[in-house]
């Protein structure tokens, strides 16, 4: 039951109303019996300023920030975590006496499903398809994996330019190398992890892949294919691979564990992954 009493968190985009993130947190927050709610806040691009003073104002615990704001609130939060810096995006924010404080949890979402294999991942160099706003946190995910050199593979010479400047003078300067979709044989026959991090293959346009057939063939057996995408549940790009006998993750649990470590923050406690996983899994 909502009183007057129940803590508020959230999460801020426009478009929100699609989010997941409701059904999720609120999911879990109904298992652990806590007096919490977790809404979906429109706000548009010009409204963020005056939004984030409302939630100030009337003591929200944290929220989630989705496209639009995932860059424009840096400036408007006290401090922010070293791979949210890196990555150039917040997407988790929580009320500290300092002010607003923000991180990035894709990143700690896209490392969970790997730290369950075994590899030496100081020997990897992965291979990432797409130089989007989740390439930014797979990047960083890698290199908190220990990988020396992680190499970003896209089709669009100027935005490959920007994504490549855009590491100078961090923690990474040096250690990723931007290359052009002409390398993309050469550099599948020898990773073993290959990551796509670009919106191909996603539901309804699922019989797309953003590696040829050709190409996917190079794939060592035993080599990591892991898809960003989580509708549908295996994409062609993870079918291929497997065909290959590659190791196909999905991006379900990457979804899970960014929102789980997002709770965690506000809650301050651990929280039931399996059934913020279910609930998931029952909506998409
Ligand atoms: P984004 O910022 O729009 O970036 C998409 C990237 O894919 C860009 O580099 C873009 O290239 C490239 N791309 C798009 N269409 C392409 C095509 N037809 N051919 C070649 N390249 C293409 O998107 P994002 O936020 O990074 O998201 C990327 C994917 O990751 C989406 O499917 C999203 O759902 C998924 N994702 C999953 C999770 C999770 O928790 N599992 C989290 C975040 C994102 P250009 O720059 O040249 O346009």
């Amino acid at each position: 039951m909502i009183t007057g009493k129940t803590k508020l968190l959230g999460v801020i985009g426009d478009p929100v109303s699609h989010s997941l993130s409701p059904a999720m947190h609120n999911a879990a927050i109904a298992h652990l019996n806590l007096d919490y709610v977790y809404l979906p806040f429109p706000v548009k691009r010009e409204d963020l300023e005056k939004a984030i003073a409302g939630f100030t104002a009337i003591n929200l615990v944290g929220f989630n920030i989705t496209i639009p704001h995932k860059q424009s609130i840096i400036p408007l939060l006290t401090e922010i975590s070293p791979s949210a810096q890196m990555v150039g995006a917040v997407n988790t924010v929580w009320w500290s006496e300092k002010g607003w404080c923000g991180t990035n949890t894709d990143v700690e979402g896209f490392c969970a499903p790997l730290k369950h294999i075994s590899r030496s991942w100081s020997k990897i160099t992965p291979v990432i398809l797409g130089n989007g706003g989740a390439a930014r946190a797979v990047v960083v995910g890698c290199s908190t994996l220990g990988c020396p050199e992680i190499i970003v593979v896209g089709r669009n010479r100027s935005k490959l330019d920007q994504f490549r400047s855009s590491w100078q003078n961090s923690p990474l300067e040096g250690r990723v190398r931007v290359v052009s979709n002409e390398e993309l044989p050469r550099l599948v026959a020898k990773t073993e992890l290959l990551i796509n991090a670009t919106p191909i293959g996603m539901y309804p346009q699922v019989e797309q892949c953003p590696v040829d057939e050709t190409t996917i063939a190079q794939l060592q057996p035993g080599a990591i294919a892991y898809d960003l995408i989580y509708t549908p549940n295996e994409t062609q790009f993870l079918y291929r691979a497997k065909k290959r006998g590659a190791i196909p993750i999905n991006g379900l649990e990457m979804l899970v564990r960014q929102g789980a470590a997002a709770l965690e923050k506000w809650l301050g406690r651990t929280v039931p992954i399996e059934i913020m996983s279910q609930t998931l899994q029952q909506l998409i």
